[in-house]
């Protein structure tokens, strides 16, 4: 369980991380470190070269910009967990995070790092596309901004070219949104075997699942099913049924394809059921 050799770079800005990148094309950017060093330690990663980010300062912290929230890249989760500004706009990411790992994962690991991971079973992917967030992208070409639903393109790969960096996550305040996050967890690692995001906007409701398939991905059917109808009981116990078909659902030894699509309708109906307050 030792990593292979690398050299360490320590970066003190988001320029000088993009011209380190630049310099070392094969290097990974170290964030929390809690997804990437276990990889290493394992021998499925063995870059050449680690760029430390975790202390670039204009990457951390939440900050508000008129109605939407900025979230830096490197804000941890015991940092988001803790936010005024996230618990009285934006309380789904503070509830999700709370789900993630133990302690020490939420003390280490960072938002972006998570995002720019897309592990299949992480949970905030999931809270990205309900809330409809947008990633700020910098590489050596600029500046981009991507829509979380164009984000998330595959098992453990997203939108990031190479000798980019995400830097920002920016979410819209939504005023009085209801939202919540529901998760089977994992008994070991407590991953999400199936979480689903939904956020209620007037009449208007948002779903996200993560850990059912390569990536996370919203819920449509469970969206059109409920658009402008009243959030009752009833309403949502007939919308929360085969919301997904089993076929292209990951399945391994903690839950079949068949569970799997179960728990979606089950953790969708929990969600749903906490943020219409039933
Ligand atoms: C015991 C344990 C339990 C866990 N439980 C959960 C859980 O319940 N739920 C959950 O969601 N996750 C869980 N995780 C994963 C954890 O959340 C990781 O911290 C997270 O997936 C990665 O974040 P990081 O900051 O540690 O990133 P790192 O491990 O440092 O980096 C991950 C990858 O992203 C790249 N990267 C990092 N930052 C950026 C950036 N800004 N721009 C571009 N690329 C970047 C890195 O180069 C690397 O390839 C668990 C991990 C452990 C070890």
């Amino acid at each position: 369980m030792y990593t292979a050799e690398f050299a360490y770079k320590k970066a003190t800005s988001v320029a000088e991380a993009i011209q380190l990148l630049q310099q070392h094309p094969e290097a990974k950017l170290l964030a929390g470190g809690h997804s990437l060093i276990p990889a290493m330690k394992l021998r499925l990663a063995a870059p050449p070269a680690l760029i430390d980010i975790s202390k670039v300062a204009e990457l951390r912290g939440v900050r508000r910009e008129g109605d939407t929230l900025v979230v830096g890249a490197m804000t941890t989760y015991r940092e988001l967990e803790t936010s005024d500004l996230l618990k009285a706009h934006c309380p789904l990411i503070p509830q999700a995070v709370y789900h993630i790992g133990d302690p020490m994962v939420r003390a280490k690991g960072t938002i972006g790092g998570s995002l720019a991971h897309a592990d299949p079973a992480a949970d905030l992917p999931a809270s990205m596309l309900a809330l409809g967030a947008k990633m700020k992208i910098q590489g050596p070409s600029g500046a981009r901004v991507v829509e979380a639903d164009q984000f998330f393109t595959g098992m453990f790969s997203t939108a990031l070219q190479e000798g980019e960096i995400l830097t920002e996550i920016h979410l819209p305040i939504r005023p009085g949104a209801r939202m919540a996050y529901a998760k089977f967890p994992h008994p070991a690692s407590r991953s999400a075997v199936v979480g689903v995001a939904v956020v209620v906007d007037g009449t208007e409701v948002r779903a996200a699942v993560t850990g059912a398939g390569e990536h996370a991905m919203r819920l449509t059917k469970l969206e059109q099913a409920l658009a402008g109808k009243p959030l009752t009981t009833e309403n949502i116990s007939a919308a929360c049924q085969g919301l997904l078909a089993p076929d292209h659902l990951n399945h391994d030894l903690v839950a079949s394809r068949e569970y799997r699509a179960h728990l979606v309708d089950v953790m969708a109906k929990r969600a749903l059921m906490q943020a219409a307050g039933l």
